[in-house]
């Protein structure tokens, strides 16, 4: 079998899995940075909880959201009454999550 035979069943055993609900399939990127302040308060039902939380398990480009979210709540939480950020902060902090991440 050539690969280009094989690489198709196994799309087409995806596209199969995928049309029969296949269990937890992966939430968008949209979806999964829309839900993460609900995420974040345990707002989250379990169900949708699960899929958010694996969608940043593995997608690169939504979890530096996640942790910004959270190093912000903790800010926030530290800081007394105006829940208003500095305009810059959330650049700055994103800035330092790139750069820690680089290593
Ligand atoms: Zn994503």
């Amino acid at each position: 079998m050539s690969l280009l035979e094989r690489l198709k069943r196994l799309l087409g055993r995806v596209r199969r899995w995928k049309e029969a609900g296949g269990g937890s399939e992966m939430i968008s990127c949209e979806q999964a940075l829309s839900a993460v302040y609900e995420y974040l308060d345990g707002e989250l039902e379990a169900g949708p909880r699960e899929q958010v939380k694996a969608h940043f398990d593995v997608c690169a480009r939504c979890y530096p959201h996640l942790r910004l979210e959270e190093s912000f709540r903790t800010a926030l939480r530290g800081a007394s009454g105006s829940v208003q950020s500095p305009p810059g902060l959330r650049e700055r902090v994103m800035d330092l999550i790139a750069r820690s991440e680089d290593g």
